[in-house]
């Protein structure tokens, strides 16, 4: 019968002494349920679920760690910070492993990775890496937009079509019980009225809870003490405080040309061409193509859209020469992208026309911002309301944050009590309202780090002098005009050398972060680190 078939299969699969307890339990009841119930297809399922975890399956561990220093290596170019991280994480794991002591456990035990940075800069496929380099199995649990703790933890049995929750359901996927884990994008799950998936993901990671983590579906424990679970984010503070608490951060800010251009050359164009059909002896795509691509026809932090540029480019080779208008072997140089591709769609500020750029009138200045998809240009604008409208005090828009509101507010402060000193034609400043925007609207923005951006928008505007076009600046900015520190100092650097600037104002106070800049970058670009505003006035007006 169907009873003695499962209770065979029960006994084969030597599970835990309390599974197999808790599973043959269920046969007892699948033979006491009539045929058709619906109770005998959920103890069905529910069984079958059991017997397809792989219980007595674990992957050796390969803990040699110059061979995966080997593996990281050949993954992925450049990184050497982060892969140096993993690298000892992994040496720490081994000696421990050796010595017969646990994982690392408690708060800030730095049990668990977590690779922060914007899309594209090779976080997941770092994580896979990190499976590769240890022998284990790798599986990615997707948690953007999960917001039901069920997701995670699994529903009840007794709720209609329920299933295991996504733990359980990675491990099954693993086929080991000491797989991997890829926790992906952490920073993006949600909670709302149906429980906090956080709570239940903490349990997940914690080592004093996670060797009985309990699904609600399967309800017999699982240990999950051998597994080895990173996580990914692209904004650190989108993450729970609980859970981050638990995390070791491993930085990855962005890629400069230099790197992104030895990427293509290394991984991303051999993986394309294969897809392609192409050879790489049949078609080349030389250094300074590649270079014009991440600089023209792409413009972000990471790879992503390069790589796809570099997809586009492989497939129209590919359509010509099937159609006889390619002859291969063929070579693409810098000048082939505009046939193939259209035209740039990034001209930096300071190649474009004079009269084209945005601070071509006085009242806008280049800031320098971080938002989830790494480091960008912002521009802030300032007018003069029309006196005859009548409006006075300041108008704000751009969907600013209350931080950045009151940014604006002191900046308009500091230059009302300052004016006279500065020369600034400050008088009628009460009678006429000031409107200040921030464009791009529909990116929300916050933070102090507009503060000095948005006084010399609008000493540029009182004042009549045009922002120099080169100059980008970041920073907070005091009531008496003091410049305070500020975060993401790399990413806003290499955004400003991404879109052409070649001045940037930084905080004095943030001068040490400028050793995480790569020095390809801070070759190209004058730094000046200053402490009052009136220094950054006089630089960029
Ligand atoms: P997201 O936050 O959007 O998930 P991500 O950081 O996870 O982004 P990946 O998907 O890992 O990004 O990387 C995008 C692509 O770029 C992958 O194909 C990856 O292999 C490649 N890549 C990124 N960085 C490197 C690198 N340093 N060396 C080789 N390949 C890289
Ligand atoms: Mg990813």
């Amino acid at each position: 019968t169907e009873e003695e078939d499962y209770r065979a299969r029960v006994e084969a699969a030597a599970l835990p002494e309390k599974v197999r307890e808790a599973a043959l339990k269920e046969v007892d009841k699948l033979e006491r349920a009539s045929d058709q119930s619906p109770e005998g297809s959920w103890i069905r399922t529910w069984l079958d679920t059991v017997l397809e975890l792989p219980w007595n399956e674990r992957s050796e561990d390969a803990y040699d760690i110059a061979a995966a220093r080997a593996v990281l290596d050949a993954d992925h170019t450049g990184l050497a910070d982060v892969k140096d991280r993993i690298v000892e994480y992994l040496a720490v794991r081994k000696r421990r492993a050796d010595q017969g002591l646990g994982q690392i456990g408690g708060r800030r035990g730095g049990a668990v990775l977590a690779l922060v940075g914007p899309p594209g800069v090779g976080k997941t496929s770092l994580g896979e890496s990190v499976a590769k380099a240890m022998g284990r199995s790798f599986v990615r649990v997707a948690l953007g937009g999960v917001r039901d703790e069920a997701e995670i933890r699994g529903h009840r049995r007794t709720y209609v079509g329920s299933i295991p929750g996504r733990i359980v359901r990675a491990i099954k996927e693993a086929g080991t019980m000491n797989p991997v884990v890829l926790l992906d994008e952490i920073d993006k799950v949600g909670s709302d009225y149906r429980g906090d998936p956080a709570a239940a993901l903490l349990e997940v990671l914690d080592p004093a809870q996670n060797h009985t983590f309990r699904d609600h579906y399967l309800e017999v424990e699982l240990d999950l003490s051998d597994v080895v679970f990173l996580a990914t984010a692209n904004v650190l503070e989108a993450i729970p405080e609980p859970l981050l608490d638990r995390m070791d951060l491993v930085r990855l800010d962005g890629y400069t040309e230099d790197e992104k251009v030895a990427i293509a050359r290394d991984h991303l164009l051999p993986r394309q061409l294969a897809k392609a059909g192409l050879g790489g002896d049949e078609l080349t795509v030389d250094e300074a193509a590649l270079r014009r691509l991440a600089a023209e026809y792409t413009r972000e932090a990471g790879v992503r859209n390069l790589e796809r540029s570099i997809a586009r480019i492989l497939r129209k080779v590919a359509a010509q020469t099937e159609l006889g208008e390619r002859e291969l072997p063929a070579a693409i140089g810098p000048d082939d992208l505009r046939a193939l591709l259209g035209r740039p769609h990034h001209v930096p500020e300071s190649a474009q026309e004079p009269a084209e750029r945005r601070t071509a009138v006085p009242g806008v200045a280049t800031g320098l911002a971080v938002t989830g998809a790494g480091g960008d240009v912002l521009y802030i604008e300032a007018s003069l309301a029309d006196a005859e409208t009548g409006s006075t005090g300041l108008t704000l828009t751009g969907q600013l944050g209350d931080v950045m509101k009151e940014s604006a507010h002191i900046a308009l402060s500091f230059l009302r009590s300052r004016g006279a000193e500065l020369e600034l034609p400050v008088t009628g400043l009460r009678e006429r309202g000031i409107h200040l925007h921030v464009p791009a609207g529909a990116v929300p923005k916050d933070g102090p780090s507009a503060g000095i951006t948005m006084t010399t928008a609008l000493a540029s505007l009182l004042s009549g002098r045009k922002v120099r076009t080169d100059v980008a600046m970041t920073g907070e900015v005091s009531l008496t005009g003091r410049v305070l520190p500020i975060g993401g100092v790399k990413q806003k650097l290499l955004a400003a050398d991404r879109s052409g600037i070649t001045t940037v104002i930084i905080p004095k106070r943030n001068e040490a972060d400028l050793d995480d800049v790569p020095a390809e970058v801070l070759e190209r670009l004058t730094v000046h680190p200053v402490s009052d505003v009136r220094e950054v006035l006089r630089l960029a007006l």
